[in-house]
């Protein structure tokens, strides 16, 4: 067996050591295979049964539509989709297929959906050449039906020892491993703050993405170390190199053990000035690990998440169950519910082309633009939360804000949605604090247009940086253009941070910056006192601040702000780390 090496961008700090599982995914990877005559009729049969299911699939949206939890033109998109899968281009003709080829279901799909396309390319109407998506989406609701339970990750012998392998894992895929207890995971592609590198930390589990060939070099079941920190696969490696990797694991373990000592210990620097500590989370499920860890607060709870992975919208109810469990699991202490940012990378599969296929997703119809565009889902969530605020102490936080009339249209939906809860003699907080998002470059130019609006702000600098600097945090060809450390995001942090602290509303840091530990004494000095961050770093941050004084900070910090390069701005943070 030959040993090798394959170095990436380490996406989740920490060392596993493993075995591969290749994970296949019904788009990227149809299975051909010929079948003998005899299987050609079952073949035939199940193929038949697959579009059965899918048309049931359909069904069920329609009828998750009657309780008014889905927008109106989700009604046009599923006809759309029904009339697809109905067409004997794509109901018939794979079946034909299948008998003249004597091939598998998929492959004979994944043919006829060729020739579809390629059909669709060569119209010149516009209109038209874009319904090749829903063409694309139909079959692809096909083949998971064919291929098994759609989106299901395989289920791994022994799940610790499992090293993920992908070419791409959407975060839709990541949040499925709260449920496993995977080892670590490697990707072809990806960058640093992209949502499913987000969750991958959160998971603390070594990650590491933007490996370029991973998928294609490395087999089943060979023996992987994943470096998380380093962002380094081995492959093979030999006795020497694994008792050396072995030792370090014991190391960082015991490391982790230590923290755990913190856990109560109030996040005060040498100087005494008190910092609140709080959680990222998605799911209700990350409650443990967040009182595990101390948090003091959940600074932003991913509502999205709970849209994920999923056949239909999630109700009221149950939205108003996850958002309950979690306020009253932090037992008053404050529970940030961001509404639900989706769009660019969280796409959701029920609502798969309920819009066009956006050129640029990133800059399209995304978070709270996507809630004012679907008044509905928008009010059926914020019920949901209001209806949650009785239980706890909760708060409502507003993503990707970029003028003011945003915030007022937000306000008057809450103000609706409350109205009608006082209607049905609902409980709830009347007097819930709502908060902003800061994570486009705008939303800082101009705070003070707003600021007076919101009862506190929150700045996410994964969007920030995306948006600043005009790089896809997703992406990994530009990634080494994605810099937490350039002037123009330190300049944009100290101005944010200052007009917040001036007109006396609290501001955090939501984004990755909060949980980098060699960021935290920046951030200090910067003159922030709240940090929200994945459970798992939150020892980490709260033994920095402990060993931290703000006073002594200021001078560098002061430097920081006026230095011009990236280069010197990460010379003078060594500098604050090492006193
Ligand atoms: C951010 O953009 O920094 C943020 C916290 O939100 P998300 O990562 O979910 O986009
Ligand atoms: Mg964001």
């Amino acid at each position: 067996m030959v040993s090798f090496a394959l170095n990436g961008v380490g996406v989740s700090g920490g060392i596993a050591i493993g075995r591969a599982q290749l994970v296949s995914h019904a788009t990227l990877e149809v299975a051909h295979y010929t079948i003998p005559a005899s299987k050609v009729e079952p073949e035939i049969a199940r193929f038949t049964n697959a579009i059965k299911e899918v048309q049931k699939e359909l069904e069920n949206l329609h009828a998750a539509m009657t309780s008014g939890d889905v927008p109106g033109e989700f009604g046009a998109f599923l006809d759309v989709h029904w009339m697809i899968l109905t067409d004997p281009t794509i109901s018939d003709a794979p079946k034909k297929i299948i008998l003249e080829q004597r091939c598998n279901a998929e492959w004979a799909l994944t043919q006829q959906m060729g020739v579809l396309v390629d059909q669709f390319d060569q119209i010149e109407d516009s209109y038209l050449r874009e319904r090749k998506a829903d063409i694309v989406q139909v079959g692809e609701r096909i083949l998971k039906r064919l291929m098994g339970k759609p989106g299901a990750l395989p289920a791994p012998v022994a799940e610790e020892q499992t090293i993920l392998v992908a070419h791409d894992l959407s975060p839709a895929d990541v949040i499925q491993f709260k449920h496993h207890h995977y080892g670590a995971f490697l990707t072809d592609v990806g960058g640093v703050t992209s949502h499913t590198a987000i969750v991958a930390r959160s998971l603390n589990v070594p990650a590491v993405v933007a490996t370029h060939n991973a998928r294609q070099l490395i087999r089943d079941s060979e023996m992987l170390i994943v470096d998380g920190d380093a962002g380094v696969v081995i492959i093979n490696p030999d006795r020497a190199v694994l008792s050396e990797y072995r030792l370090k694991q014991s190391e960082l373990e015991l490391e982790r053990q230590k923290l755990k000592r913190l856990r109560t210990k109030r996040a005060e620097t040498l100087d005494g000035v008190q910092i609140e500590l709080y959680a990222n989370i998605e799911l209700p499920e990350d409650l443990a690990q967040t009182l595990d860890n101390g948090a003091t607060g959940v600074g932003l709870f991913r509502s999205e998440f709970l849209f994920l992975n999923r056949d239909g919208l999630p109700s009221e109810d149950e939205q108003f169950e996850a958002y309950r469990a979690v306020a009253e699991g932090m037992e008053g202490r404050p529970v940030t519910i961001r509404t639900f940012d989706l769009g660019a990378d969280k796409a959701i599969e029920s609502l798969e082309g309920l819009a066009r296929v956006a050129p640029n997703p990133a800059l399209g119809l995304r978070a709270v633009r996507f809630c004012l565009a679907e008044p509905r889902l928008f009010l059926t969530q914020l019920r949901a939360i209001l209806r949650a605020s009785h239980y706890g102490k909760v708060r409502i936080l507003v993503p990707m804000l970029a003028s003011s009339n945003e915030i007022d249209q937000t306000l008057v939906m809450i103000d609706h949605a409350k109205e009608a809860l006082r209607d049905q003699g609902v409980p709830f907080d009347s007097g819930i604090e709502v908060g902003g998002m800061i994570e486009i470059p705008a939303a800082v130019i101009a705070m003070d247009a707003f600021i007076a609006r919101l009862d506190f702000l929150s700045i996410g600098t994964n969007d920030l940086i995306q948006y600043t600097l005009a790089v896809d945090r997703a992406d990994e060809a530009v990634a080494h253009l994605y810099n937490p450390l350039h002037p123009a995001i330190i300049r944009l942090l100290a101005q944010a941070i200052s007009t917040a602290n001036k007109a006396k509303r609290p501001i955090a840091v939501c984004g990755e910056m909060a949980g980098e530990v060699n960021l935290t004494r920046l951030l200090l000095g910067l003159g922030l006192r709240n940090f929200s961050m994945h459970p798992a770093h939150l020892l980490e941050v709260k033994q920095r601040v402990l060993t931290s004084e703000v006073a002594a900070a200021k001078p560098i910090v002061d430097r920081i702000r006026r230095a011009d390069s990236p280069e010197r701005i990460s010379l003078l943070v060594d500098k604050l780390n090492a006193s």
